[in-house]
C-alpha cells in the first residue's frame, strides 16, 4: 500500500492521516513537540493542564464535523455538551449570553437588540445553507480538474439562492439601525471565527459562524489536546505511526514531486505523498530552494495572519466560581478589537478535577495581535518587548476583572505569551495563528503546494481556522490524496 508522511499532528495534520489509514494507505505522523494538538494541544505545567491556544469545541452537534469523523472512524469523543450559555460576551453596557438553545437565545437578542431580528433570520438562513453544503464534502476551492468537474454535484437549489452574497462583505448585512453596541458584539465574533471584522469578512462564511454556539458546542474532558490525543490512540491502535519529537527539518524533491523527508533526529523517510500540516510560510521555509515558485511569491504576496497573545493563569476556584466557562469581553465598543480590547477568556470546568490542583482551576486569555511589531521588538530590543509583554497582560487581566470581578486575586499562576512564544512551540513562523482573514470566497486557499504529491491540510486552507474548521479541510484533503495516489 502507498505510504504516506504527515508533518505535524495539529487537528488537520491527524485528522487526514486517521482518514488515510482508515482508507488503507500506510500512514506515519511526524510530530516536532513532545504532544499532539499544536494550538488546539493541552499542556502540562506545575500542575495545571492549560489549553495552549483553541479552547472552545463546536462541531459536535448531529451532522458536525467532529461528528460525521467519528463515525467514519468509530471512535468515541470524550466530550460533553455545554447546554447553557456557549460563552457570555461582556459589552461595557450589557452582557449577551450566547444560549445554545434557539428560543432562549431568540429571547435574549431581542432583549438586546430588538431592532436585529430579520438579520438574524437571514443570517440563519445562510448559515444553514453553508452548513448543509459542508455536509456534502465540497471540493472548495477545487484543487484539480476533477474536483472542479465535481463542484456542481454539491449544488442544491437552495445554494443559488445565497449566490446574491458570494461577493458581499459581511457590513452588507447589518440592520439600518445597528449602533456601535451591536457592530462591537458581531465584530468579536467574527474576529476569532473569521479573523476579519465585518467591514471586510465575508457575508456567507461571517453567517456560518455566528452559528457557532448553536452547532454542538461540548467540554472536552482534560482540555482541548483530548481530541488531538483521541485521534492519536485511534491511528496507533489502527497500525498509524506517530512519532513525536521528530521536527522535519528537510524534504527532497525530485522531479516535482517529494521523494522523502529528514528529521532534525535523523530519521529519514521516502512516501509516495506527504501532507504538510504547516503554513505556506513554514512550507516554503522547509522546501527551501526547491520551493515551487508559486509558493515563493505566494509568500512574498500575503499579509501576514494574526498572531495571538495569551495568558495561562491558575486560578483559586474558591474565588472565581462562575460556571459559564467562556467569556467574552470588549472593553471599548469604540475602539479596534484585538490588542487587548477585546479578549477571550476560558476557563476549566469546575467540575473537571483533571486539569488543575484541587481547589483550582486554569484560564487561558487571549486577544488578537499584529505579529511584526512583536517579531521586530524581540529581535532588537529585548528590553522593550518585555515591557510590552506585561502592558499587555494587564489589559488582559482587566478584562479579566471586567467579566470576572476577583480574577485578580484569584490567581495564583500568570504565564504570558507573546507571539514569540507560538512560534517556538508550535513552529509557525512570526507565531501566525488563525489561518488567513476569509475576506472573499473567490479567494479561498485550495491544499495545492505547486508539487504533484505534496498537500496543504491545517488552517491555512479553506475553510479555515477552529478545530471543526481543519476536520473539514483535511477531509476534503484525505480525498484529494486517495484519488491522487491510488
Ligand atoms: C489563541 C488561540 C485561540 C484559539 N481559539 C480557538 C477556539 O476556541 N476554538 C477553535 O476551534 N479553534 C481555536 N483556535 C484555532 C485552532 O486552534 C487552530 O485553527 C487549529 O488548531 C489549527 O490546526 P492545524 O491543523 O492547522 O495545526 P497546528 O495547530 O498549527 O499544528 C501543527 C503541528 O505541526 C507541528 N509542526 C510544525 N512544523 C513541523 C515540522 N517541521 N516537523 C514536525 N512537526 C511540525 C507543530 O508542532 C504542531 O503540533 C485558536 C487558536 C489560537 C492560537
Amino acid at each position: 500500500m502507498p505510504h504516506i508522511v504527515v508533518i505535524g499532528a495539529g487537528i488537520g495534520g491527524l485528522t487526514a492521516a486517521a482518514l488515510l489509514l482508515k482508507q488503507g494507505f500506510r500512514v506515519t505522523v511526524l510530530e516536532a513537540s513532545t504532544y499532539p494538538g499544536g494550538c488546539a494541544g493541552t499542556f502540562f505545567h506545575q500542575g495545571y493542564h492549560f489549553d495552549a491556544g483553541a479552547t472552545l469545541a463546536g462541531g459536535f452537534d448531529a451532522n458536525g464535523p467532529h461528528t460525521r469523523l467519528a463515525d467514519k472512524l468509530g471512535l468515541e469523543w470524550n466530550v460533553s455538551p455545554i447546554r447553557d450559555a456557549a460563552w457570555v460576551v461582556h459589552l461595557p453596557e450589557r452582557k449577551i449570553h450566547q444560549y445554545v438553545d434557539q428560543q432562549a437565545w431568540r429571547d435574549e437578542y431581542l432583549t438586546n437588540f430588538p431592532y436585529s431580528e430579520s438579520f438574524w433570520h437571514r443570517q440563519e438562513r445562510l448559515a444553514k445553507i453553508s452548513w448543509d453544503i459542508s455536509i456534502r464534502d465540497f471540493p472548495f476551492p477545487p484543487a484539480t480538474l476533477d474536483e472542479a468537474l465535481r463542484l456542481p454535484l454539491g449544488l442544491r437549489l437552495d445554494t443559488f439562492s445565497a449566490l446574491p452574497y458570494l461577493t458581499r462583505k459581511f457590513r452588507g448585512l447589518l440592520p439600518k439601525q445597528t449602533d456601535a453596541e451591536f457592530k462591537a458584539f458581531i465584530d468579536a465574533q467574527l474576529l476569532i471565527s473569521a479573523q476579519a471584522v465585518s467591514d471586510d469578512a465575508d457575508a456567507l462564511y461571517g453567517s456560518t459562524v455566528l452559528d457557532l454556539p448553536r452547532r454542538g458546542v461540548v467540554h472536552v474532558h482534560g482540555g482541548m489536546g483530548g481530541i488531538a490525543e483521541t485521534l492519536v490512540g485511534w491511528l496507533r491502535a489502527n497500525g498509524g505511526q506517530v512519532c513525536f519529537r521528530q521536527q522535519v527539518a528537510r524534504l527532497d524533491v525530485k522531479n516535482n514531486r517529494v521523494t522523502a523527508a529528514h528529521t532534525n533526529k535523523g530519521l529519514s523517510l521516502q512516501a509516495d505523498a506527504f501532507l504538510g500540516n504547516l503554513t505556506p510560510w513554514a512550507l516554503e521555509k522547509l522546501l527551501g530552494e526547491a520551493a515551487p515558485t508559486s509558493l515563493k511569491s505566494e509568500v512574498r504576496r500575503r499579509d501576514p495572519m494574526w498572531g495571538a497573545f495569551v495568558m495561562y493563569v491558575g486560578l483559586d476556584a474558591n474565588i472565581v466560581d462562575q460556571s459559564i466557562t467562556h467569556h467574552q469581553v470588549v472593553m471599548d465598543v469604540n475602539k479596534k478589537l484585538g490588542e487587548g480590547n477585546s479578549v477571550f477568556i476560558s476557563l476549566s470546568p469546575l467540575d473537571d478535577e483533571s486539569r488543575a490542583p484541587k481547589g483550582f482551576r486554569t484560564a487561558t486569555l487571549s486577544t488578537h495581535t499584529s505579529v511584526l511589531s512583536w517579531d521586530e521588538l524581540h529581535k532588537k530590543d529585548p528590553e522593550a518587548y518585555e515591557e510590552r509583554k506585561a502592558e499587555y497582560a494587564e489589559r488582559l487581566l482587566n478584562a479579566a476583572e471586567h467579566a470576572l470581578p476577583g480574577f485578580r486575586k484569584a490567581a495564583k499562576l500568570i504565564m504570558p505569551g507573546t507571539p514569540h512564544t507560538y512560534e517556538f512551540f508550535t513552529r509557525r513562523p512570526l507565531g501566525m495563528v488563525g489561518g488567513f482573514p476569509q475576506t472573499s470566497l473567490l479567494r479561498a486557499r485550495s491544499p495545492r503546494t505547486g508539487l504533484k504529491n505534496l498537500w496543504l491540510v491545517g488552517d491555512s486552507i479553506f475553510p479555515g481556522q477552529s478545530t471543526a474548521g481543519v476536520t473539514i479541510g483535511a477531509m476534503r484533503v484525505a480525498k484529494l490524496v486517495q484519488e491522487r495516489i491510488l
